[in-house]
């Protein structure tokens, strides 16, 4: 009985903890089921990760774990934009329920590679659980001219509220030079900042691609070496997370951007799905 007890009292402090968090500091919920890789138990938060089959199951409530200006001004999360960013007209954050099933074991694309802009409500998950949107904008826009509608943290919401990345994860990776792992695509296949670190040496700056990605042949991977990458802004090598030299892309000059993007107009691997 005494025990019973206890652990009631530990749930009612927890949920007390949880409630007064979602009121007084942004909503983050981190939860690493039983199987998922270390990669992402030790690196991601703010999201729900469990193992199904051959997939990693990510679900994000989507809500950012830092203030924005796209909270709204009577939120106690709400911040003034970067000087200079004017606001993405009257888009505002909201609770999302997205959910993503990615496949553990990544696999190359052979054939016709697949657009990231074919229909995805995210292309993937950012390492404290927010949506990466591809290197589009919404037409007429290019994404030069969006970025001018950042948050503090180079994130914005698009119309129905959902918060997303195309460029810069500035809250995982403070300048996005550290060789840090900001996120994973929908492809399975991991996202760094702009730097990279084979595991055992010191970071160094990838040579950027600059062909415009306008092609779609799995073939045409040009420029992926250890050293350098390919028009995705990704290449096989070795990571302090990836152990024997695997494919992962980087935040990176995008020739269809004319800015540093996340991804580019493709996946390398075969996209796993997602949903909201
Ligand atoms: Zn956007
Ligand atoms: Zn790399």
């Amino acid at each position: 009985m005494l025990r019973n007890t206890t652990l009631f009292a530990m749930l009612l402090a927890l949920f007390a903890a949880q409630c007064s968090n979602s009121l007084s500091t942004p909503y983050c919920l981190t939860t690493m089921g039983d199987g998922v890789s270390s990669t992402f138990s030790n690196n991601f938060n703010c999201t729900q990760v469990t193992v199904s089959g051959s997939n990693h199951i990510f679900q994000s409530s989507n809500l950012p774990n830092h203030k924005s200006y796209y909270y709204g001004s009577s939120s106690n999360l709400y911040e003034a934009l970067p000087s200079g960013n004017t606001a993405a007209g009257t888009n505002k954050i909201s609770s999302q329920n997205l959910k993503y099933t990615i496949p553990t074991t990544p696999t190359l694309k052979s054939g016709t590679l697949t657009g990231t802009q074919a229909g995805y409500v995210s292309v993937g998950i950012t390492a404290n659980g927010l949506a990466v949107f591809n290197n589009a904008a919404a037409p007429p826009d290019n994404l030069s001219t969006e970025a001018l509608t950042f948050d503090n943290y180079a994130g914005h919401p698009q119309n129905s509220g959902v918060y997303h990345h195309h460029a810069a994860v500035t809250k995982v990776s403070s300048g996005m030079t550290n060789a840090a792992l900001v996120g994973v695509a929908l492809d399975g296949y991991l996202i760094y900042d702009e730097y990279c670190n084979s595991g055992s040496g010191s970071n160094f700056l990838p040579t950027a691609n600059t062909n415009a990605a306008t092609g779609n042949s799995a073939t045409d991977s040009v420029g992926d070496s250890a050293t350098s990458l390919d028009r995705l802004h990704g290449h096989t090598a070795t990571t302090k997370h990836l152990t024997t030299a695997t494919y992962h892309y980087h935040y990176m000059l995008d020739p269809t951007a004319t800015i540093r993007t996340l991804l580019g107009s493709y996946f390398r691997g075969v996209p796993g799905t997602v949903s909201n």
